[in-house]
């Protein structure tokens, strides 16, 4: 006893479960509605030209666009309390008030 069907039933129901992948630019426009390949200048169409991945490349390429090659520093988290941020202009987002114990809106 055999099983019968064509050999392009094989990629049947694939389809509908098989997803395409996003590019990085896909996502980058769909999570922070940047156009990653948009100049910023003329704001044409620019495309990838090349990767690099070797270290000692990048680190020359940052070095001449007099970026950091390196990160920043790992500190640890500041204890509470919360330093109050300096809104501009009045704008209306409530304020926190700190006590020793737990935080609260006033
Ligand atoms: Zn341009």
């Amino acid at each position: 006893m055999g099983l019968v069907g064509c050999p392009s039933d094989l990629g049947h129901g694939l389809e509908a479960t098989a997803r395409r992948r996003l590019t990085w630019a896909e996502l980058m426009k769909r999570v922070f509605a940047l156009d990653v390949l948009e100049c910023p200048i003329c704001c044409g169409p620019m495309k990838i030209i090349a990767e690099i991945t070797q270290p000692s490349v990048i680190r020359r390429f940052l070095a001449a666009l007099e970026l950091p090659s390196e990160p920043p520093e790992v500190v640890p988290a500041r204890p509470p309390p919360q330093i109050e941020f300096d809104w501009a202009d009045g704008a209306d987002v409530g304020h926190v008030a700190v006590d020793d114990t737990r935080l609260h809106h006033v």
